[in-house]
């Protein structure tokens, strides 16, 4: 999707950063260690820019669930036939 790709783009040095972190299942928020915590202490990454990265996640995984919730909803109807 073209939306996905300029996303990629915009955020691609954040995303690389979160990558790079080391643990599986991080908040990227208080855990000592955190590759997005030490990258916002040393000025690597801009508070500002992760706080919009995190909104889009937030968006993202909501648009997520709204999928999810009318594909399920499709295939209740494709049973009740
Ligand atoms: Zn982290």
């Amino acid at each position: 999707m073209e939306a996905d790709e300029g996303m990629e783009i915009m955020f691609g040095d954040v995303e690389e950063i979160v990558r790079s972190c080391r643990f599986y299942d991080c908040g990227h928020g208080n855990e000592p260690g955190c590759a997005v915590r030490e990258a916002l202490e040393s000025g690597k990454l801009e508070e500002k820019r992760w706080n919009s990265w995190l909104k889009l996640q937030k968006e993202m995984a909501h648009l997520e669930a709204k999928k999810e919730g009318k594909l399920r909803l499709k295939e209740k109807q494709w049973e009740g036939r």
